[in-house]
């Protein structure tokens, strides 16, 4: 069963070497929590510009349903929420919109084709259409 599991994966997921997840470091303050590193994970994740960065914004306000606001390199959002289920949507967000669904690397952007965004990746040339992007 192992070995069939094995040989079903695709020879490049094994070839390469994985992606790092960034991980969240956060708190609660009084009723909010704080996201102290969002600007280095947006960077990490090469999602540093404006439109990037309001699609993230408001898929985390979106999945915690509390309103959730950049101020300076942090995160705030308007709920109190354990580190753990930060790093949770962290790693729900990434897998969804950032990792490539052909090769699993980081290494994509959002391009728009006839009004359409979609998300192509450096790294295989894979141009993948993503729910919600
Ligand atoms: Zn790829």
């Amino acid at each position: 069963m192992l070995d069939r599991l094995y040989l079903s994966l695709p020879k490049e997921a094994l070839n390469k070497e994985r992606f790092e997840m960034p991980r969240a470091e956060s708190f609660v303050q009084g009723t909010k929590t704080i996201i102290k590193n969002f600007s280095p994970i947006l960077k990490a994740i090469n999602r540093d510009n404006e439109q990037s960065k309001r699609h993230f914004v408001k898929y985390l306000a979106k999945e915690t349903a509390s309103p959730a606001n950049i101020e300076e390199s942090q995160l705030i959002l308007g709920g109190k929420f354990s580190d753990f289920q930060v790093n949770d949507l962290l790693k729900s967000y990434i897998t969804q919109f950032v990792l490539c669904p052909v090769c699993k690397k980081p290494d994509t952007h959002v391009i728009e084709k006839q009004g359409v965004k979609i998300l192509k990746c450096e790294a295989c040339g894979a141009i993948s259409s993503v729910k919600g992007l």
